[in-house]
């Protein structure tokens, strides 16, 4: 409390918990008297209160860096509140699937650190994706950057990018984790050259990627080639086939 005037009085006051201060006096407007406390509790506090200003602007602060990656993740609508949670299981293969994910997404500093992946190949329809983003979800709130595109669009970008293309390629290797949905067999050579340098950029830069294919393992080989699959799978590289959806038919 601030008041405009001089103090009227003071006296010498022991605080319990400071060593002794004098309290000035000042008269209210109302006539009655103000005595000023302990000006080391009056700093303390201050302090306090900064210290939890500062703890809520780093809150907040976060809270917008992890909202931004989530934004640039480019995670499609469909599958953004996709989590190991919400993850539905009817099967043992659910479960393993599920268990191995959440296990790579729990160590997902080392994993990314040492640019270890994962191959999700098998039936669609069966939580490739799901689990995929589940796994980007954990990373983001980790603070890592992620990707999530289908290689179809990845290789339109490339494309469009002209004389820049090599640029766009290398920008493929920025994100600490690349979701590549739809790894197919349809793209001509040029294109899966593309789709090869990418992989083999993230290689040399020691970046994870989560591979998402319709296709089986040799169909996968002979996409990629043998050199890019050795290359993926060097270091514990997860591999999971999503087949279940066949028992069931
Ligand atoms: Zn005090």
């Amino acid at each position: 409390m601030q008041f405009n005037f001089e103090a009227r009085a003071k006296e010498q006051r022991l605080c319990n918990k400071h060593d002794g201060y004098t309290s000035l006096m000042f008269m209210r407007p109302d006539s009655t008297e103000h005595w000023t406390g302990c000006p080391k509790c009056q700093d303390e506090i201050e302090q306090e209160k900064r210290q939890h200003e500062r703890i809520q602007d780093e809150i907040e602060y976060k809270k917008r860096f992890i909202t931004r990656l989530f934004n640039q993740a480019a995670i499609p609508p469909r599958f953004v509140d996709n989590s190991f949670d919400n993850y539905n299981i009817d099967t043992t293969e659910q479960q393993v699937a599920k268990n191995t994910m959440m296990e790579f997404a729990q160590n997902i500093k080392d994993n990314l650190k040492f640019g270890r992946n994962a191959i999700l190949a098998g039936n669609p329809g069966n939580g490739k994706t799901h689990l995929s983003v589940a796994t980007g979800r954990v990373a983001i709130n980790e603070g890592y950057t992620v990707l999530f595109t289908t290689v179809a669009n990845m290789i339109d970008r490339i494309n469009e990018a002209g004389w820049n293309k090599a640029t766009t390629i290398d920008n493929y290797a920025i994100p600490d984790l690349l979701i590549l949905d739809e790894v197919a067999n349809h793209f001509n050579s040029e294109e899966q050259k593309n789709l090869f340098k990418v992989l083999n950029c993230r290689y040399e830069q020691i970046k994870s990627t989560i591979i998402q294919t319709n296709l089986s393992m040799d169909e996968l080989k002979a996409v990629l080639g043998d050199r890019i699959i050795d290359r993926l799978r060097q270091n514990n590289c997860v591999v999971l086939y999503f087949t279940w959806e066949s028992y069931r038919k």
